[in-house]
């Protein structure tokens, strides 16, 4: 039975070609993996040195998209995704401008401290949206070695030059050989210089455009290591290069980030990539689009962002009330991966609509009785679903069907129409792939006791309004209160009262 389940799968991405649209192009291409039916796929994960917002989760949530999906048409997947826990500096500046180093003296805490708690923050975030882990999660102090050899073998090569206990990558070399640094971003070198600001430590580097491979650590910089240009620590953009590297090799398939790593983060891992093995290291790039709050981005600078547990437990200034795990994963799957998405209190309300609307047609689908022949179009919906997914992994058009097989299930419901057995199972076998292993969504109603709670919860607040309505205001307000003790907090609004725990 397993053999066939697998020969099944095998021959899921030969029918179903797959478009991907490469960032290196601009155009959508047809998709071809470097081996038969593997692909390596590497993601840049989260700098550790801060809560990850929900921003973040957006960006890494498409991507457990694209995983589930190149899993499901039957690709064995290598996916990569890092853990950035050292080099990243906000320039290419002095010791103030390393993150780990800045949040440690902060928080009067190490900075493997630091790493360490915000790593476990980051994959308590992930396990709580049901995301599936990565095959491999190395991170930066674990590849040292290896980015040191890569620093010598571009120094060897002429693509590199040491600079008081610094190393940095020549640009301008680069682009005499041919190569051209710019390439995704369709920037050429006098867009580049014109666009770098005088920063510290720029006086070492031949051009300002050339980024540190090696820092020299100051005596004041904690997080050092040895090298054969003394104490330092490694640059950002080249961990990237180290690890996928390392795990995926010269040339891999998939290489993944938010639109804002697209320029300087990726335009130099390509450079480092192509300078070191001479031929380009990914052959499709992906990038996903920024989330919006409110209109504007959600970044940790500017403030205007929420942490995803605040979303979930209701505790912040900019939702009415608390939204479950699979409402807000619902909403971001139902953007488009390259589209900018706003978030705001009526989004995730239409979401919350949208997804119930969905579970219930899920747990409908039970009571549709079966006849000798259908007069619904199971097949052409069917193809529909993948034919979205297939083109640039569209989840937008997709929950659009998914809503369309919602419109069918009611109307078997109300025997408006006929469905037969084999036809039943495959409408059910196909909402199953798509709900559940596609898009991630879990049935909020098969979670068990905390939907209990929250069923208790929704008792409570029905008792409090009977007692309103009986003006028994002591009742209401003890109620109120009691919850208030065990951190329940019931808030009025307009269309009722809801609770956050
Ligand atoms: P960082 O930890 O800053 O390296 O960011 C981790 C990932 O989140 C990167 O791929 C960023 O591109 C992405 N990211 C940052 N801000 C947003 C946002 N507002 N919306 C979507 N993705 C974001
Ligand atoms: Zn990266």
């Amino acid at each position: 039975k397993n053999n066939k389940h697998k020969l099944n799968k095998m021959s899921l991405y030969q029918n179903h070609p797959l478009q991907v649209y490469n960032s290196l192009s601009g155009k959508k291409e047809n998709f071809k993996s470097i081996h038969e039916g593997q692909i390596g796929m590497y993601v840049c994960g989260p700098t550790v040195y801060s809560n990850v917002h929900l921003g973040n989760v957006r960006t890494f949530m498409s991507f457990d998209m694209i995983y589930r999906y190149l899993l499901h048409l039957g690709y064995k997947v290598r996916y990569v995704r890092n853990i950035t826990d050292a080099g990243h500096l906000t320039d290419d500046g002095d010791v103030d401008n390393d993150r780990f180093v800045k949040q440690s003296r902060l928080e009067k805490l190490e900075p493997m401290e630091i790493v360490q708690k915000y790593t476990v923050d980051f994959h308590r975030v992930l396990e709580t949206f049901n995301f599936l882990p990565p095959t491999i999660e190395p991170t930066a102090t674990g590849h040292i070695i290896e980015q040191i050899e890569l620093t010598q073998k571009l120094i060897e090569t002429g693509f590199a030059y040491e600079s008081q206990g610094s190393v940095y990558f020549d640009v301008l070399e680069y682009n005499k050989r041919g190569l051209n640094y710019g390439e995704l971003n369709n920037r050429n070198i006098e867009d580049l210089l014109a666009n770098t600001r005088d920063l510290d430590g720029q006086s070492e580097k031949r051009n300002p455009q050339d980024f540190a491979l090696w820092k020299n650590a100051s005596p004041a910089h904690i997080m050092r290591w040895n090298s054969p240009w003394g104490a330092g620590f490694p640059g950002w953009h080249l961990e990237c290069t180290a690890m996928s590297t390392k795990y995926l090799g010269e040339t891999f398939d998939i290489h993944g980030g938010g639109l804002d790593l697209k320029f300087p983060h990726h335009e130099c891992e390509i450079a480092q990539g192509t300078a070191c093995n001479g031929h380009k290291p990914v052959n499709y790039w992906m990038h996903t689009n920024m989330l919006t709050m409110n209109g504007l981005r959600m970044s940790k600078s500017t403030g205007n962002y929420i942490l995803p547990m605040e979303l979930l437990d209701g505790k912040n200034d900019f939702f009415e009330k608390a939204f479950d795990p699979s409402v807000v994963r619902f909403c971001f799957m139902q953007a488009h991966y390259r589209g900018v998405l706003d978030i705001s209190n009526e989004a995730m309300v239409a979401s919350e609509k949208g997804y119930n609307r969905l579970m219930e047609a899920m747990d409908t689908i039970s009571k549709i009785e079966t006849s000798s022949t259908s007069t619904v179009d199971i097949t052409s919906w069917k193809k529909a679903c993948y034919d979205a997914m297939n083109d640039d992994f569209n989840t937008t058009i997709l929950i659009a069907q998914l809503f369309e097989a919602v419109r069918i299930i009611n109307v078997l419901n109300d025997k408006k129409e006929t469905i037969s057995a084999a036809d039943l199972a495959e409408l059910k076998a196909t909402l199953d792939i798509f709900v559940f292993d596609v898009l991630g969504l879990t049935n909020k109603k098969a979670e068990g006791n905390n939907n209990k709670l929250g069923s208790v919860i929704e008792m409570l607040i029905e008792m409090r309004m009977e007692a309103r309505a009986n003006k028994n205001w002591a009742l209401s307000d003890e109620i109120r209160d009691k919850l208030a003790v065990l951190d329940i907090q019931l808030k009025d609004g307009k269309e009722g009262t809801s609770f956050t725990l």
